[in-house]
């Protein structure tokens, strides 16, 4: 067994510290043949520090695309010459989606947006939308607007959101090489803004931007650092169009160490996959990342491109005996 497994057995499953920098460096780089061994100590960990539960989300895209802000991966970027252009969700749709989402047994529902941050008619939008999806569907609702002000923090908290998503998206040294119009220091403000107003943090990433290992387990010590309530992790799907539309796919084990290596730094938080796992990983790779550390999935169509059914999902839950986490332990 490498010495690096050895601590964390000590370390992160036996008093829940999650490894630092150099430790996730060290899992990141353990060769192949190490791999069963650490996705079984981090399937351990999950179930030690979070359960068998797996919390489900939908996710609805109220505006889609034309977004400003120049982030090489994003095919919502109105800066390059991707096919996704500006589309609109009105409220009867975004409660449709709800009831739908709901109706899959997720405890969780992220209204999302393709913007730098909420302007004023996004704000109202999402004012009425809260309102409406509160009156008729029972689950959580998320929402994920871009950067805020304090005002619009403060105001989110007040409607009900729960839990907002705010991605780093990459390790600090690597964000200026794939994002030139924002800052991570500005999305980091947002995100102390939004734990300080009492709302629960989540901020993830994408792995496969072109960051080097060294820079993958820098990602995940910053995300110690934030310590989020959730952790969405992306695999990069390169979209036409954009900077990145010719990089490779993440190679599927390099994906499956990521994942138990984000599990040994983070020993509590909801690890959720989100984009790009079935063109990284696969039916089978999906399986063994659930058997890795990750205990949250989001169901359906993602923003831009078509996940998996929720029904797959759901059977595979049932098959690994993981029961979806129910919304009485959440509320
Ligand atoms: S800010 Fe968000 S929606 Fe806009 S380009 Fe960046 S990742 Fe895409």
């Amino acid at each position: 067994m490498p010495a690096i497994l050895d601590r964390a057995r000590t370390q992160v499953l036996g008093d829940g510290t999650g490894l630092d920098e150099t430790g996730v460096f060290e899992v990141l780089t353990l060769p192949d043949e190490d791999l069963p061994a650490t996705l079984q100590l981090a399937h351990e960990v999950r179930m030690a520090w979070c359960g068998s539960d797996v919390e489900v989300e939908g996710i609805v895209s109220v505006k889609t695309g034309g977004c400003p802000e120049d982030c090489h991966f994003c095919s919502q970027s109105g800066v390059f010459a991707s096919p996704v252009r500006a589309v609109w969700l009105d409220i009867p749709s975004l409660v449709q989606a709800a009831r739908q989402t709901a109706a899959t047994g997720a405890t969780e529902f992220c209204i999302v947006a393709a913007v730098r941050g909420p302007d004023e008619r996004l704000m109202a939008q999402v004012r009425e939308g809260v309102a409406a999806i509160r009156a008729e569907v029972d689950i959580n609702i998320a929402a994920s607007l871009g950067m805020l002000t304090q005002s619009q923090v403060d105001e989110l908290a007040a409607m009900g959101v729960h839990r907002y998503n705010h991605n780093l998206e990459t390790a600090r040294s690597y964000f200026p090489s794939v994002v030139t119009t924002h800052t991570w220091e500005e999305r980091w403000d947002t995100l102390r803004m939004v734990r300080e107003a009492g709302m629960e943090v989540c901020c993830g990433g994408i792995l496969g931007l072109g960051e080097s290992i060294a820079q993958r387990a820098e990602f995940a010590a910053q995300l110690g650092t934030l310590g989020p309530d959730e952790v969405p992790l992306n695999f990069l799907n390169p979209r036409p169009g954009t900077p990145l539309a010719d990089r490779a796919v993440l190679d599927a084990k390099d994906a499956l160490r990521a994942i138990a290596a984000f599990r040994l730094a983070l020993p509590r938080t909801i690890l959720r996959y989100a984009g790009g796992r079935e063109i990284t990983l696969g039916d089978l790779g999906t399986r063994d990342g659930l058997l890795g550390g990750i205990n949250a999935v989001i169901v359906g169509n993602y923003l831009t491109t078509l996940g998996r059914p929720a029904s797959e999902d759901l059977a595979l839950l049932d098959e690994l005996a993981m029961p979806v986490k129910a919304l009485s332990a959440t509320l």
